[in-house]
Parts: C-alpha cells; structure tokens; sequence
C-alpha cells in the first residue's frame, strides 16, 4: 500500500514532487530560523535581557521535557493544551522490570518554573524574580502566528506572602515591565486587556450564578460549550465560536461578583498603572478557568497580527504552588510568544544585521597567514571581519566583498606587508587610503 506520508510517498509522485512536499510539511512544524531573520531575534532577546536586568530578574533554565503529570495538573486537565495539545510518549525505561514513565515535551513554562521553586525551596531566598526563554511544543493546526514548536518569552514573580507575593504592586510592576519592553522594541499599537478574576470565595458565587445562567442557553451552544458549561463554566468564555457570542455577552461578568479585598487589589493595580502612564483597557470576559488561578489576569494584543493577535497572557495563580504539592506561594507571571512578536516588529532584519566592518583580501601566494593575523587583531578590537582566501583574484576578492555587504576591503599582499601599511578601500564611496597596521582598527570602526 502506498504511503499517505508525502515524505515516503512515491509513485505518481516524481521525486520533485515528494521533495516539495516534504518541505511543506516539515516546514509547517517548524519553520527554521535562518540568517538574516535570526539577527531579528538576537535583537528582541538582547532588548528582553536589558530590560529583565533592570527590573531586577534572573534566568531560569527548565528542562525541555518534564512528566506528564506536571503539565496535566500545573496547566489543569480541562485545558485545551493538556486535552489535546500535548506531545507525550511513554518513555521506555531503563530495566525491563520498569514501566517507564509518561513524559512529554513543555507546552509552556510556568509548570516547570513553579516545579524548580518548590524542589529547590526557592521561598529561601525570599521573593524569586525569574524569567525565561526557550521553546515550548503543542499539538496545534499550524499557520501564520501559531506553530508547534514555538518560542516563549516569560517571567514569574512567586515566593512567600512575607516577601510581598501577594502586592499589587508586583502585578503593576509586572504590567509596566510589560510595556517598557514593547515600547523598546518599537512595537506600537498594542492594546493591554485587563480584568480581575477575583478569588476562591469570588469564584464559587460566580460559577454558580454562570451556571444557572447558562442552563437554558447551552443546548443552543457549541458542543466545546455544552461540556463547558457543566465541567468548568467560566472558559465558556474562551468560546471563538461567533454563534454563541450573543449568548456569551449576555451572561454574568466576574466583575460583579468581587469581595472587597479582591476589589481593593484590583484598584491598587489600577491606581499604579495610571500613575505610570500605562493605560489598558477593561476586559471582564478575560478569563483563566483553574481554580488557582486569581485576582489579575491579562493579555496584550496587536493589531496588525490578524488571527493570532495575542502577542502575550498572563495572570496571577496564587494557589499553584499547593496545587503541585509546595507550599503557600503566591506568584504572578506571564508568557509572550516570541514569533509573533518577531512578526510585530517594524525594524527589519537587514536593519539589525551587523554587517561585516572590512573584508580582508590576502593577495597573492603565502598572505592567508599573514591576513589571519591582521583578522585575528582586528577582531581583538571588536571589528567584524570576513577573511578572504589567497587562492582568489582581486576581482572575486571583490565580488565577495560586496556579496557580504563589508563596509571596507583591505588589501594584504607582499608589499603592504613589508610596509606593515595597507590598501583600505571604502566600498561604499571608492575612497581609498594606505593606513598603518596600528591605525586600522580605528579608522575602520570610523
Ligand atoms: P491562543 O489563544 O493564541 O492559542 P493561548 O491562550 O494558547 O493562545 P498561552 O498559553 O497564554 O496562549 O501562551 C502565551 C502566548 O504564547 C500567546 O499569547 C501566544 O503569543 C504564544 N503562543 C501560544 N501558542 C502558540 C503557538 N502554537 N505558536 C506561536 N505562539 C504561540
Ligand atoms: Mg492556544
């Protein structure tokens, strides 16, 4: 029988054909990052470790695959993610008397960093400000914006009550860390939805209410909604199903369902972001459906992303830690999806590709050594150099210079070399200069 994988398929299919095919498919799980576009995302992650360091974050490194269990309980079984976006495999173990042990690749980050904290008794040390970066894995239909091995930005802010977890000044400062970040991407435009989803107490009242209120509705739902409706009503509200906005608009809002100390700590997050100039927008269908999740909850959208718009989610989730068997530590946090961020960016890749600052060309028999040494002082001096070869012709030495985009071109033959002064060529403007040995570096970099 025939293969339906287009990468074994053969057949009517001529070998181009397959060879395409294969491309398709394989590029759609992950595209690669090439160069120039790489130069866009050393870009973004230099500005993200600039601006973590000067609110005070450090980085945490979780393991990329993690058991099962983790997931299904840290991110909660009625998601979308652990019901059927996780890639997990029994692993086999090691003796044959071992079972081996469910494992799966992250789907995102929070899980692990909570895991390392309570392992690491991380309250130790007081409040944790930790931040990450790395790929996470989900099962997903791929197109622009969304793919299945894609790349979080994020952070959690999680330690004791006594170290200040629970302040609302760490969800504010979280917030405006948010938007210092977007700002110094040079990404406009964007839009921070806000709400507060309250607490246990808030919650048990409101699902009721959301219950009652949906049991006449749901049977005109979709079928997501249906079992929403009885298992967890409150991600009714996740629902993208245009039919059953009307029905969605018209339930119950959180909002009206807020204790007084939820309330006052909604406020407080307010109050700081007005006094910084962050503005934001109050969205009170903005949801987080686990029991520990509370209070803050929001999400940055852009525009110009279409479909996928959420360049980033986040919240508070005061009762994960006890969730996975640690003790009481309240923590807010978020997680940005680094390709689309990439894709909000206004500054192109050439713009932020260093090109190389000189080109050096040896010339003539027995120079790549001595163009070796010229590159390897150079380079102490922090100038970019692309080395040529020996075996070119100036002509190509040339061409290739100019394919690189290398501001200068020097020349290393015997006579420079004798002279310890060389040919250094502008090859922007033609001009050019016979330059001592100790004056190149700085007159290159000028
Ligand atoms: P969406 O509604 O777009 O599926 P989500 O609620 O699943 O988002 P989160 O789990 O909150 O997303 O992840 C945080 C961010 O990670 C998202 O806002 C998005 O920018 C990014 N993200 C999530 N899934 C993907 C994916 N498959 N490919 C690219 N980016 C993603
Ligand atoms: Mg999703």
């Amino acid at each position: 029988m025939q293969s339906k994988d287009p990468c074994i398929a053969r057949g009517n299919y001529g070998r181009y054909k397959a060879f395409s095919l294969c491309i398709v498919v394989w590029s759609v799980v992950r595209i690669p990052l090439l160069p120039p576009e790489t130069a866009l995302w050393n870009f973004v992650e230099a500005a993200v470790r600039d601006v973590f360091r000067a609110y005070n974050f450090h980085e945490i490194r979780t393991p990329i695959f993690e058991s099962t269990e983790l997931f299904a309980r840290g991110v909660g079984e009625e998601t979308d993610i652990v019901s059927k976006e996780m890639y997990t495999w029994q692993d086999q173990g090691r003796a044959q008397s071992d079972q081996g042990q469910s494992l799966t690749l992250r789907p995102e980050n929070t899980a692990g960093v909570v895991r390392a904290y309570i392992e690491h008794k991380l309250w130790d040390r007081g409040l944790s400000k930790l931040y990450y970066i790395g790929p996470q894995f989900r099962r997903e239909r791929p197109q622009k914006g969304r793919y299945r091995q894609f790349y979080q930005i994020g952070a959690e802010v999680i330690g004791p009550a006594s170290a200040g977890s629970e302040s609302p000044a760490r969800d504010a400062e979280i917030l405006e860390l948010l938007a210092t970040l977007l700002d110094r991407l040079g990404i406009k435009d964007w839009t921070l939805e806000l709400n507060s989803i309250g607490c246990a107490n808030d919650r048990a009242a409101y699902n009721e209410a959301l219950r009652k209120a949906l049991e006449p509705v749901a049977p005109k739902m979709c079928v997501d909604c249906q079992r929403r409706a009885v298992t967890n009503p409150l991600r009714v509200f996740d629902c993208k199903v245009p039919e059953d906005q009307p029905i969605i608009e018209k339930l119950p809002r959180i909002s009206q369902f807020l204790d007084e100390p939820c309330r006052k700590h909604f406020e407080e997050v307010k109050e700081i972001l007005r006094a910084v100039g962050v503005e934001f927008q109050l969205n009170d269908r903005l949801v987080r459906g686990l029991d520990y999740y509370s209070r803050t909850a929001f999400e940055f959208t852009h525009g110009a992303l279409g479909a996928q718009n959420a360049i980033l989610g986040g919240g508070r989730y005061d009762g994960l830690s006890e969730m996975l068997g640690g003790p009481a530590a309240p923590g807010i946090g978020f997680a940005m999806g680094e390709d689309r961020l990439v894709l909000a960016l206004s500054e192109s890749a050439e713009a932020v590709l260093r090109k190389p600052d000189v080109y050096i060309a040896p010339l003539g028999g027995n120079m790549n050594k001595e163009a070796a040494r010229l590159a390897r002082e150079l380079r102490r001096h922090d100038v970019v150099v692309e080395l040529g070869d020996e075996r070119f012709r100036l002509k190509k030495s040339f061409e290739a210079a100019d394919k690189a985009a290398a501001k200068y071109i020097l020349i290393v033959g015997e006579n420079e070399v004798k002279a310890d002064v060389f040919a250094l060529k502008n090859l922007a403007t033609g001009e050019q200069k016979a330059v001592p040995r100790a004056e190149l570096a700085q007159m290159i970099q000028h």
